[in-house]
């Protein structure tokens, strides 16, 4: 007995033929990159569903590990092989339910049998199959309509295949489908967990980091690598652009009145995000700003802020209470990383009292002394550009 392939239902589909063909075709490429360091496994693709196949037992525990977080699966089943003799598909048929939770739970077995030659009819399958799951899980009941547990048995010429076991997916849009944005990534909580939804959503990420150093040190960076790694988990292969900040950071604290600097080195981030958006063909930016929560994230901050350009600006948490952030990053696995206690460029140059209503004419105006034209231009040629995950899988493989 053996889990040689696995059937993956798709998510929230639109039923429009071009979006299933991208929607589809997205998935399959998702797929493939996720397990790009297996040697041995096959994908096809279906209309309604999926199908990987894959002989290695080891590979295929991997496979199982890892579908959970690709986003546009429903759910899935791992499909289990068996011989044809009644015996054995009885002995299958147990350890596929015992796998699950039985209790008090209904029951159906469906058969399919294109293997035609089979000696033995569909019902009599049936009979043989569910009467002997009854006797070894008394708790269950059958129940035709909707029952909790299906036991799909399907006899094809080369083998008998199983299957009951329906294991959660990641939901939402396969990444890709839903076109590219740029993520302004800092070192926080909020930015990896605003990165997620997106990508949930079917949007393919690049990532932008403002680093200021020798205010914000190496460790305050890798900090920020180790994020992208995590949103490349979800979000296939990531490109992070590095900004080098300090020079630009400086003239704006030198420039201008105090209580305005904190708005100005925002809309500087945003103009010098917009050219990157450009250079990488994205069409939004996103940033984890949520309404209240410093001064540059009231309604009023915001609104100087955006200001500055006609990108669109993606905000998916501007509506959630920062506990409610806290949940998903934890669930994520990005907040044990944004804890940890490395400065980040901003928190180093806040002023004691940032306006929360800051008015754009003033800023405008103090900006307008200063040719930031140029220094814009200098942070986005000086970049530094890092793809994720960091070492190819495989290639770390072959390292080995
Ligand atoms: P986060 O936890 O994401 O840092 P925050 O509540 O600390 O958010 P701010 O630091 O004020 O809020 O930043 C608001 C948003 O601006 C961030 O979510 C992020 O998208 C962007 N941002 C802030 N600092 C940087 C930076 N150094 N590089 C890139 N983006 C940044
Ligand atoms: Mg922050």
């Amino acid at each position: 007995m053996k889990t040689n392939q696995v059937l993956i239902r798709y998510g929230e589909l639109s039923t429009k033929g071009k979006n299933r063909k991208s929607f589809i075709s997205h998935l399959r490429e998702n797929i493939r990159q996720t397990l790009s360091d297996l040697s041995s496994f096959k994908i096809r693709a279906e209309r309604d569903r999926m199908f990987i196949f894959c002989e290695n037992e080891r590979e295929m525990e991997e496979i199982i590990v890892r579908l959970p977080s690709v986003f546009g699966i429903q759910s899935f089943s791992p499909v289990i092989e068996c011989g044809h003799e009644p015996e054995q598909l009885k002995v299958t048929a147990k350890e596929v339910i015992s796998k699950l939770d039985t209790e008090g739970k209904s029951f159906k077995v469906t058969v399919k049998r294109p293997y035609k030659a089979y000696p033995l009819e569909k019902l009599e399958i049936m009979k043989e199959i569910g009467s002997h799951v009854l006797r070894n899980f008394p708790e269950l009941h059958v129940q035709m309509q909707k029952p909790d547990i299906e036991l799909k048995v399907e006899i094809r010429e080369e083998a008998a295949y199983l299957m009951a076991e329906v294991i959660q997916g990641a939901g939402g849009l396969p990444v890709g489908a839903g076109g590219k944005a740029l993520l302004m990534l800092s070192g926080g909580i909020d930015s990896p967990v605003a990165g997620y939804y997106m990508l949930k959503r079917g949007v393919r990420l690049e990532l932008i980091h403002f680093f200021s150093p020798p205010y914000t040190n190496e460790r305050a960076k890798e900090k920020v690598f180790d994020l992208a790694e995590r949103l490349s988990r979800y979000g296939a292969s990531i490109k992070l652009h590095i900004i080098p900040f300090t020079e630009l950071q400086q003239q704006v604290h030198k420039q201008m009145p105090e209580n305005i600097t904190m708005t100005s080195t925002r809309r500087m981030m945003l103009r010098i995000a917009e050219r990157v958006m450009k250079e990488v063909d994205a069409k939004a930016i996103i940033n984890g700003e949520s309404l209240g929560q410093v001064a540059s994230q009231t309604i009023d901050s915001m609104h100087a802020i955006n200001a500055v350009t006609s990108a669109p600006i993606l905000r998916p948490l501007v509506a959630m209470d920062k506990l409610e952030i806290i949940d998903v990053a934890q669930k994520i696995d990005t907040y044990d990383i944004s804890i940890r206690p490395y400065e980040d460029c901003c928190t180093i140059f806040t002023p004691a009292n940032p306006k929360t209503k800051p008015k754009l004419e003033k800023v405008e105006h103090y900006e307008s002394y200063l040719d930031f034209d140029s220094l814009i231009e200098e942070c986005v040629a000086q970049r530094e550009v890092i793809k994720f995950p960091r070492v190819d899988k495989k290639e770390f493989e072959d390292l080995l």
